[in-house]
């Protein structure tokens, strides 16, 4: 469970509900076998060797894994150079010395060191290795590139959480992770296979009905607030349908300015109308109508 009292706004919610999806995804899981926990160690991004490996079935590390990730970023996304550190920490309780050393209270460092697989932050992502040890290569890579947006938002905010949306935040997340996967060819999926999945999960009989609206998931208490609801797993599909709609309405571009906007203003309505050329609200209003034609089969 996430506290709902964890406010203080410093990291992602990340994947509280994410292994599940994974693990409904992909068999991932090497299963019976006794995980092998590598040392802890720190990568440093702009220190890797390795070259971008152009599909998934190449990289069997980290390094290969980020400069992969880091190639998509910059070439394809327009997304900053990614900088900074990958912590490979050993296990949950590792997460929450980092978690506590920021600053965390204890009961929020708990709940996110039991329920986050990594975290990206600025200029840093963490992973839990005893985590990461049970899953292949290709959702490692799946949830390191949601990771990897997250670094990136910081790096355009010039290093600060910033008030941006926080359905926009995550949702942006998923669309990398969702380029990243259709590009290196994780599994079988690709971007529309991803989008039709989430539309049809969100407007399945019921679940249409319990979608909040795009209003109460502006700041991360009220995102914590519906992820310790029965809503929760709408969450991230819905952040995802409602990002994806977004970037096709206007553009990947459009996205990325967003962000770099909230490095000199937190003022989260007008950077969304300078980005994006058009109010909040009739965004909105468009996606209301959007999610109500979308077909449950
Ligand atoms: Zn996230």
């Amino acid at each position: 469970m996430i506290p709902v009292a964890w406010g203080f706004g410093i990291w992602d919610l990340g994947f509280n509900i994410r292994p599940v999806r994974l693990f409904v995804l992909f068999a991932i899981v090497s299963a019976g076998c006794a995980a092998r926990v590598d040392p802890p160690r720190a990568i440093v991004l702009e220190q890797i060797q390795a070259r971008p490996e152009p599909r998934a079935e190449f990289v069997n590390d980290y390094e290969g894994a980020m400069a992969s990730i880091a190639a998509i970023h910059e070439k394809d996304l327009g997304l900053p150079k990614l900088q900074g550190t990958v912590h490979l920490l050993a296990d949950r309780e590792a997460m929450y010395a980092v978690l506590a050393e920021s600053g965390a209270d204890s009961a929020t460092a708990k709940g996110a060191a039991d329920t986050m697989l990594a975290i990206g932050t600025h200029r840093a992502v963490y992973v839990n290795q005893a985590s990461f040890a049970r899953l292949n290569w290709n959702a490692r890579l799946m949830l390191l590139s949601h990771e990897a947006a997250h670094v990136a938002q910081y790096e355009l905010s010039a290093g600060k959480r910033s008030t941006s949306d926080q359905w926009l935040r995550e949702g942006f997340a998923d669309w990398v992770q969702a380029y990243v996967t259709e590009k290196m060819q994780i599994g079988t999926m690709n971007r529309d296979s991803i989008r039709s999945r989430n539309a049809r999960f969100i407007s399945q009989p019921g679940m249409r009905e319990q979608l909040p609206p795009l209003a109460k998931l502006a700041n991360f208490a009220e995102w914590v607030a519906i992820a310790s609801s029965p809503a929760t797993k709408l969450l991230y599909p819905y952040a995802f349908v409602a990002t994806d709609f977004l970037i096709a309405r206007h553009s990947m571009d459009e996205a990325v300015e967003y962000f770099r906007l909230f490095a000199t203003s937190d003022d989260r309505l007008a950077n969304f109308r300078q980005a994006f050329g058009e109010e909040w609200s009739a965004f909105d209003a468009a996606l209301r109508q959007h999610i109500s034609q979308l077909k449950s089969s």
